[in-house]
This record gives C-alpha cells, sequence and structure tokens, in this order.
C-alpha cells in the first residue's frame, strides 16, 4: 500500500532532542519529509541539517542569525524566517502533520501551544511548556483533538504502559524513575562546591545542558512529576518518585490487581522519538538493544529530599497549583544560567528557587498572556536574588 510520508517540523532542531529526531527521520525517508527546522544559535548544525534534509523553511532568532546561515547556504534551497512568531507559523501550517517540540525551556511555549491548537501531531519533548501552562496546552488538545505523544522518557514509557485507551481503568498508580543523577551518592558538602562540568556529566543519558544540571538538582524529576500529573490528569500523590541509577526501566505504572508494567530499554531517546514519530506503529530507531546477560542489576532507591531540594519545591508548586509551578520554572531557568555561568554554586539553585516562590505567591490561571506576565515577573525577582549572591 502507498502511504503518504508525514511532514515534520522540528523545533529545536540542533539541540540534542532536535539531532536525534533528525537521525531517526534519516533512517525512513519512505515515512517522513522535513517541513521546516529551527535554530537558535549552532547556525552550523542547521545548515548541515537544511542541505541534508531539505526543508521548505527554516526560523532563526535574528537577523545576525539570518545572515550567518545565509552565508552558509550558497545556493539558498529554503526561506528562512525569523523570530517567535514564525516557530508559531510553521508549527500550525496547513502542510505539516507533525511537530517535534524539542526549544529548550518556556521559550518554546508559544510554538507548542500553537501545534496543540491547530490540532497537529504534537512530540512533546518540551516539558517546560507543560510545566508552566499545563491548563492552557491540555484545553488545546482536547479542543482542536490534537495527538499529544509525550516524548520525555519516563512519559513516553507511562504512555506506553497505560491501557491503550490512555483510560486510568485499573490504574493505581505511577511509578516515575529518576536515575539520580551524578550527584546521587554525593554528600551535600561537597553539593556546595559542585562545578558545572560535574553537573553536566551525567552518568546515563548525554543531553542539553539545562537538563543535564536540572538532572544533577533532581528539579528535572520535579519537572517531570508536574508534567505527568498534567499529561495523564492524576494528582501528586499518585505518583511515586522511584531512584533507578541504571536508567533501564524508563518507568511504571501500578494497577489494582498488583500488575506493574514497565517500560525497559537502553538509555537513547531515539526510542521514545521513534514511538512518537511512527505512533501507533514501531519503526527500528538505531538505539542498541538491550543485553540482559550484561546487566548486572537493577538496584532502586528513594529520592534524597534534604539533598535536593528542588523535587520537594516542585511537589509543593503542583500542589498549590495556579502560577506557582510558572513562577517555580522561571525561577529555576535564571538560576540554572546563572549556575552554569559560575556566578552562582550549585545550592543556590534551590535557595533562589524557593525564594521566587515564596515572593510571587499564587495566582489562578486566566490565559497564556498572563503566564508569560508571570514568568517575566519571576526571572525579574530570580536576577535580583543572582545579584545578591554575586
Ligand atoms: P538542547 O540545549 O540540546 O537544545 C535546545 C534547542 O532549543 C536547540 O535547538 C536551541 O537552538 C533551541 N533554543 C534554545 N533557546 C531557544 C530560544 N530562546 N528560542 C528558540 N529556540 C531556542 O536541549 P535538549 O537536551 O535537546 O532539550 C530540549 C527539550 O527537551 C528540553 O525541554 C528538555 O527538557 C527536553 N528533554 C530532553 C531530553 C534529552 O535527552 N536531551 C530528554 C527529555 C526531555
Ligand atoms: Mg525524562
Amino acid at each position: 500500500m502507498m502511504t503518504t510520508r508525514q511532514r515534520v517540523t522540528v523545533l529545536g532542531a540542533t539541540g540534542s532532542i532536535g539531532q536525534s529526531t533528525l537521525n531517526v527521520i534519516g533512517q525512513h525517508p519512505d515515512r517522513f519529509t522535513v517541513f521546516a527546522l529551527s535554530g537558535h544559535a549552532n547556525m552550523a548544525q542547521l545548515a548541515l541539517d537544511i542541505i541534508r534534509f531539505k526543508p521548505q523553511f527554516a526560523v532563526v532568532p535574528n537577523d545576525t542569525r539570518y545572515r550567518q546561515l545565509l552565508e552558509l547556504l550558497p545556493n539558498r534551497n529554503c526561506d528562512i524566517l525569523i523570530g517567535e512568531q514564525a516557530l508559531a507559523d510553521v508549527a500550525s501550517a496547513a502542510q505539516v502533520d507533525t511537530v517535534m517540540a524539542a526549544i529548550v525551556g518556556a521559550a518554546g511555549l508559544k510554538s507548542a501551544l500553537a501545534a496543540a491548537h491547530a490540532g497537529k501531531k504534537l512530540l512533546l519533548a518540551n516539558k517546560e511548556s507543560m510545566v508552566v501552562a499545563g491548563a492552557l496546552l491540555m484545553e488545546a488538545v482536547a479542543k482542536s483533538q490534537a495527538l499529544l505523544l509525550p516524548i520525555d522518557s519516563e512519559h513516553n514509557a507511562i504512555f506506553q504502559c497505560l491501557p491503550a485507551d490512555q483510560s486510568q481503568a485499573g490504574v493505581d498508580s505511577i511509578l516515575l524513575t529518576a536515575s539520580g543523577g551524578p550527584f546521587r551518592q554525593t554528600p551535600m558538602e561537597q553539593l556546595l562546591t559542585a562545578t558545572p562540568e560535574q553537573a553536566i556529566a551525567h552518568p546515563t543519558w548525554t543531553m542539553g545542558r539545562k537538563i543535564s544540571v536540572d538532572s544533577a538538582s533532581l528539579m528535572n524529576k520535579g519537572l517531570e512529576l508536574i508534567e505527568a500529573c498534567w499529561l495523564f490528569s492524576v494528582p501528586p500523590e499518585k505518583i511515586e518518585v522511584v531512584v533507578h541509577p541504571q536508567s533501564v526501566i524508563h518507568s511504571m505504572v501500578r494497577y489494582i490487581d498488583g500488575s506493574v508494567l514497565a517500560q525497559m530499554g537502553s538509555p537513547d531517546m531515539r526510542t521514545p522519538i521513534s514511538y512518537g514519530l511512527a505512533y501507533p506503529d514501531r519503526i527500528v530507531s538505531g538505539s542498541a538493544p538491550l543485553e540482559f546477560s550484561q546487566l548486572l542489576q537493577l538496584q532502586f532507591d528513594q529520592p534524597d529530599r534534604v539533598r535536593f531540594p528542588c523535587l520537594r519545591l516542585a511537589e509543593e508548586a503542583m500542589a498549590e497549583g495556579g502560577t506557582v509551578p510558572a513562577v517555580l520554572n522561571a525561577a529555576n531557568e535564571m538560576s540554572v544560567a546563572a549556575f552554569l555561568e559560575g556566578d552562582i554554586g550549585f545550592m543556590d539553585i534551590p535557595r533562589i528557587n524557593e525564594q521566587v516562590m515564596t515572593r510571587l505567591g499564587r495566582s489562578p490561571v486566566e490565559s497564556i498572556d498572563q503566564l508569560l506576565e508571570v514568568d517575566r515577573a519571576a526571572r525579574a525577582q530570580a536576577a535580583e536574588q543572582i545579584k545578591a549572591l554575586r
């Protein structure tokens, strides 16, 4: 049977998830064609991908990047668009079937929301947009009947382990696994002086810098807890965080009859990405098969909320609800960036996040503009705290 190829927009194409997505797409030229790619800083990578995948559009943030990219593309074979509105446009264009939302941070919110409103198949890697605006994103998906598929490995695992209709029938709870990050066994006094290099050296996954620091502080697990509450409409009490250092089990669902279903695999994002791209089919992803003869042991432990206060902060933010998760996310984006710049210490990240959360308080969620305003206010507040620490 002839099948038409899925037309895919990859937002954040130059990043870790974006590159893994293009790797999977490149293995299946019979199934996928690229409609648009976006990149923010690495124009050399973007140019290479434009030459290879021949998208109709590329999106860059400003005139400087536009000129850089143009120089790298002598026989200009695609239209280069500029700015945030262009991201939303290539995410919602009529010619697009599937959108990979792989921009990092709240910067990816408007384009992810545009894809949801337009009823696309939305492959969501950008967890921050769900943390900031879960209510609005889920509402947009329901209204437009978009197909929302989680790409975050844990949420993709949970999606695979839930009943096929994604109902909660017979579900008791969700077990969200965490590797524990590079500082799983690091004593508190060493965390105080931890460097960015140590924080981004993740034991099992290779990822962008921001999410790597989040994994080290367990903020990543906190953001994922909030993401899971929205994606699967469960309250936080129904989600248990389990530390599992080998990252072989990507998460589990516990059923009322005593069954626990787990999804396993090598720690390679091409597995959840290919699942999302081909859903409901299965395709080859290029990830190495799990070798059970080489798996010495699978360990499980409880998370430590004293050394890793960010997990507790996320739990509190979700319990408070409203705009609080958006405040926490914005504060965290600022504190992580300051830590990566060497301006603050590793344990200042939770400190700043908590101070900003306390100062800004809670309002009910009204609109995307309100959330973007809250995001700005929280960033301004975090910037002040960072300045005071420098
Ligand atoms: P990355 O830093 O490697 O890539 C980020 C991408 O976003 C790049 O293409 C960059 O150009 C673009 N970008 C950065 N700032 C931007 C801005 N202001 N406007 C527009 N584009 C911008 O990050 P990553 O590791 O690929 O992660 C991307 C998203 O996927 C994050 O939300 C992360 O939490 C999530 N995620 C990543 C992994 C992983 O294994 N890397 C796993 C699960 C979820
Ligand atoms: Mg994850």
